[in-house]
């Protein structure tokens, strides 16, 4: 294919605004898949994006298109919408030379709209605004320009030729020395690495050499081709496609993302690469019983190899035994990577509650030895150095951005002052709705911050937030203690003005999550050795089985089984049946 009859571009959009819609259309259209029915959000491929129905991970397309007597090759890339998977779409972004942005004409801009746009403006890339979802009740402001409607195929033939006459060419030669970008990469058990490449110059086929920058590597290429989705290998890849390729690589870390590939006997000047993602939330792993840690540590290991932005050191907890401590990029990712490991690997996980990265000065002139450095970085709150060797703590902060109709600036306003934010701009972005800007403690908005957002503006606000720097803080360490025994994997840390709240809220969720024992338990919040909030789970009354005394014997056998699954679901801890969903939503507040 010549390259000026080739077109790399991403569909982003905020979640739920049809991308993945758009994508089988666009599928269909081009013959890559056939008309049907069935054809829901195709590339959705994961069990967790079909049942939750987001997009998690970007998914690239090659397409073959005709218009006016020409033959186009058009790779496109569908990506995730929220915020937490905003690197898949940077990375996704750094392949193409156009996007497609897609804006729902019920819902109008919302905040990862902006967020995404930015991202390809910033990048310098055609932007294509496309508004979907026409033939439902259209807001005034936008009925005077045309619109597609990606679920019924409406006007979506107009989409492709803009694509072909709005986004440029990517450029290059197919007779420069052969370079090609890695921007996606997933690990299969059979053949190892598959690299997801956009090559900017060249070629590149089966048998030839080929060079990782980042590791100085050497590898020969074993397979590659285009996705269509599925991958379908061809002789060789050209300068402005984009497809994938096998190259003997055993860990992903061989084929970091944001890397360049070349010949070995051809060098050229490595891309300048990606910065590498930053995990913003923190949680403990543990198998449900220590006789299945070999097997969540394989998961754990296999589920990483296909995403590398998660981290993980290995931790141990008196309660729950050995075990990880994983960073995420926010909740989202967490859940949808504990999902993963119970359906892709059918483990069986606890989740102790999320922490974000706190950081601490030291003062100690022995801590600041051992740590090899003043500043440490705490991920963990059961490692919580003491004030009496600290300096000074800080907390991560994020830039928030909130787009809302304007009844519902006052509530926000005061919602986000509950959550120590600081107002740094108010614009209305048309008559009625207003943008805001905060700068947040990470810590407040990680959990619950978007649900509460979202239920008190009738679902009509959104959110997205990028990283800022740290800020000193007056932290303190909060203990959780079960009938007198402090729960380790339930300790938080907490900002000092807020730790009566959060103490109170967490001893009440827990209340409602434990449930009655054979003895009355005591759940306790302290900070040191002072109690600040208490609540008490009420004894069993003795007499649960008495009515199927004599009774049915069935009716009895069930409700001990039923009680037995109970139990599986729970965890000993000190002589308390913990559920092990508690660990998260003890911090979830009303
Ligand atoms: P994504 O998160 O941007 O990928 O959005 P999806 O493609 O998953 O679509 C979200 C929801 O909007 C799904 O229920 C789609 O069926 C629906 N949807 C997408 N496009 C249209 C459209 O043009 N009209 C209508 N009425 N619904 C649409
Ligand atoms: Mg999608």
């Amino acid at each position: 294919f010549p390259v000026d009859k080739i077109r790399n571009f991403c569909i982003i959009a905020h979640i739920d605004h049809g991308k993945s819609t758009l994508a089988d259309r666009l599928l269909e259209m081009t013959g890559a898949i056939a008309k049907t029915e069935k054809n829901k959000q195709v590339l959705d491929k994961l069990q967790v994006e079909r049942e939750r129905g987001i997009t998690v991970k970007a998914q690239t397309a090659s397409l073959f298109y005709s218009h006016d007597g020409q033959e186009y090759l058009l790779n496109l890339i569908d990506t995730p919408g929220h915020v937490d998977f905003s690197y898949e779409v940077s990375r996704s972004l750094s392949a193409c030379q156009g996007v497609l942005l897609i804006i729902d004409a019920n819902q109008g801009i919302q905040a990862q709209t902006v967020a995404n746009f930015y991202l390809a403006f910033e990048a310098q890339l055609a932007i294509i605004p496309v508004i979907n979802k026409v033939l439902s009740d259209i807001p005034t402001e936008i009925t005077d320009r045309e619109g597609i409607s990606a679920k019924l195929g409406t006007n979506v033939e107009a989409v492709l030729q803009a694509v072909v006459k709005r986004i440029p060419h990517p450029g290059g030669s197919v007779d420069d020395p052969f370079k090609a970008l890695v921007f996606d990469s997933n690990f299969d058990h059979y053949r190892g690495v598959v690299a997801n490449i956009a090559v900017i110059g060249g070629r590149v086929k089966k048998g030839d050499n080929i060079v990782s920058a980042h590791l100085s590597k050497t590898y020969e290429v074993n397979e590659l081709g285009l996705l269509r989705p599925e991958e379908h290998a061809t002789q060789k890849l050209f300068a402005g496609q984009v497809g994938y390729i096998i190259a003997g690589m055993k860990d992903v870390k061989e084929a970091q993302i944001g890397d360049t590939l070349y010949r070995h006997d051809h060098p050229v000047q490595a891309l300048p690469g990606f910065k590498p993602a930053k995990a913003m939330v923190f949680a403990g792993m543990y198998p449900m019983d220590q006789s299945e840690y070999p097997a969540l540590r394989s998961a754990i290991e296999r589920l990483t190899l296909n995403d590398s932005s998660v981290t993980v050191q290995r931790d141990s907890s008196l309660a729950l035994g050995a075990g990880w401590r994983l960073g995420f990029l926010g909740l989202l990712h967490m859940e949808v990577f504990n999902q993963r490991l119970e359906q892709e690997y059918n483990a069986s996980v606890i989740v102790t509650s999320p922490t974000v990265p706190y950081k601490a000065i030291l003062s100690s002139a022995k801590l600041i030895k051992e740590h090899g450095g003043e500043e440490v970085t705490i991920v963990n709150p059961a490692q919580f150095p003491d004030r009496s060797v600290v300096l000074e703590y800080l907390e991560p902060m994020v830039l928030g951005t909130i787009l809302a109709p304007d009844a519902y600036t006052g509530k926000i306003m005061s919602l986000c002052l509950s959550r120590r934010g600081v107002q740094k701009s108010m614009v209305y972005i048309d008559e009625q709705r207003v943008m805001l800007k905060y700068l947040f403690p990470l810590n407040e908005i990680v959990v619950d911050f978007y649900d509460l957002l979202k239920s008190m503006s009738s679902g009509y606000a959104s959110f997205d937030y990028e990283n800022a720097d740290y800020q000193a803080a007056d932290l303190i360490k909060m203990d959780i203690l079960l009938n007198g025994r402090p729960v380790e994997e339930l300790t938080t840390i907490v900002h000092r003005e807020r730790a009566y709240s959060t103490g109170k809220a967490m001893c009440e969720r827990l209340k409602e999550s434990i449930p009655r024992q054979m003895f009355e338990i005591a759940i306790q919040a302290a900070i040191g050795s002072k109690v600040i909030a208490r609540e008490t789970v009420k004894a069993f009354r003795k007499n649960v089985l008495a009515k199927c005394y004599g009774g049915d014997i069935t009716r009895k056998m069930k409700l001990l089984k039923r009680q037995a699954e109970g139990k599986k679901k729970m965890r000993r801890v000190g002589n308390v049946d913990v559920p092990k969903d508690a660990f998260i939503s003890v911090l979830k507040r009303k």
